[in-house]
């Protein structure tokens, strides 16, 4: 079976194509064919070393595909031949996978292979933002940092459906239009932000702020919450943030959290909730997926670049 391997950390060029034998299927997993696996951008800081993982690996840490063998025992909802999604495993850059029963996710038939690929690790990841590290109620106000990349997107729309109002930042016109398009109520520059969110708000700041690009917005971002508001730092597309001094905090006594999906999903009960939930906010039109980018396995090296260079919008993914 063809895959991508990372034997060496470093760029995009470290992703090679490279053809394997098919995994051997563990006690209480299942062997699945690949259909499409998603690219996030937590692929990249795996590929670069900044998330160290053992070598060589497979990066891809979601998908979807069809279970073609169950070993063990599998939960009820799951048969040979259905088609399942999974997310927060690893290896899904491959053309078959074995992955516990316990992450399989049932995929309702009317979600096609892509939207439903988007939908897993971004979707979820936008609703736990918007329902628990903060929990958005009607006119909070929240800034949204890369509102038109995979989880930008499906934040703001899913920040709109529960009543919020969204300031999102992006880098290009074209970037913003699409924020605006996918409900944002202003759509600005990176420069001054803070500013911006100010005058939006009548000095008041913003409830919370979701920040997936780290080191080059922190401080900005720090400034724009509303006393006693909340700063969720998500990830790291601009690199970490180095350590801080918390007496930063106590200008607007502010609620600084650093959360990771994993523990929003944790246990199949849990997963398959937040599964669901997503799956109904998409098919209510509260979190339409928009596939920024389709790539051959064997080009996931262009994905990575891509992602990278910030040249993408909504969800990549790789088609097998
Ligand atoms: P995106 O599609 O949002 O791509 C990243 C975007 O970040 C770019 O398009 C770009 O948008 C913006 N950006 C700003 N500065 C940089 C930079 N220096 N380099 C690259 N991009 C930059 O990616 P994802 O939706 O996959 O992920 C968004 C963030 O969410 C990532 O940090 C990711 O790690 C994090 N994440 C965290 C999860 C969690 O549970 N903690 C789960 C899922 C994702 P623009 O050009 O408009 O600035």
């Amino acid at each position: 079976m063809k895959s991508i391997e990372v034997s060496e950390t470093g760029g995009p060029e470290k992703l090679k194509y490279v053809d394997r034998p098919i995994p051997v299927i563990g006690q209480n997993e299942s062997l699945i064919d690949v259909l499409v696996a998603g690219v996030n951008f937590i692929d990249t800081y795996h590929r670069s070393g900044l998330y160290p993982r053992p070598l060589p690996f497979t990066p891809g840490v979601e998908g979807v595909g069809i279970i073609r063998e169950i070993n063990g025992t599998a939960p009820s909802d799951l048969l040979v031949g259905m088609r399942v999604g999974w997310v927060v495993s690893t290896g899904g850059y491959s053309e078959v996978v074995t992955l516990p029963h316990q992450e399989l996710i049932p995929i309702p038939e009317a979600i096609d292979d892509a939207q439903a690929t988007a939908l897993l690790l971004q979707g979820m990841t936008a609703h736990y933002l918007a329902v628990d590290s903060y929990n958005i109620k009607p006119v909070d106000l929240a800034l949204v940092h890369a509102g038109a990349g995979g989880v930008g997107l499906l934040l703001t729309q899913y920040i709109k459906s529960l009543g919020g109002l969204v300031i999102a930042t992006a880098s290009t016109d074209a970037k913003r239009n699409l924020c605006l398009e996918n409900g944002a109520d202003l759509a600005i520059g990176y420069s001054e932000f803070h500013e911006r969110v100010m005058e939006f708000s009548n000095g008041g700041g913003a409830h919370v702020v979701y920040d997936g690009i780290g080191r080059a917005t922190f401080d900005e971002s720090l400034l724009s919450v509303r006393p006693r508001g909340s700063l969720v730092i998500y990830g790291y597309a601009s690199g970490p943030v180095p350590p801080i001094d918390l007496g930063k905090l106590t200008n607007n006594s502010i609620f600084l959290t650093r959360p990771t999906l994993k523990h929003f999903i944790s246990n199949r009960e849990e997963l398959l909730w937040r599964a669901n939930e997503v799956f109904r906010a998409n098919s209510n039109g509260h979190m339409n997926v928009r596939i920024g980018g389709r790539y051959a396995l064997k080009s996931a090296s262009q994905a990575h670049q891509d992602l990278e260079a910030r040249r993408t919008t909504g969800k990549l993914i790789l088609e097998l």
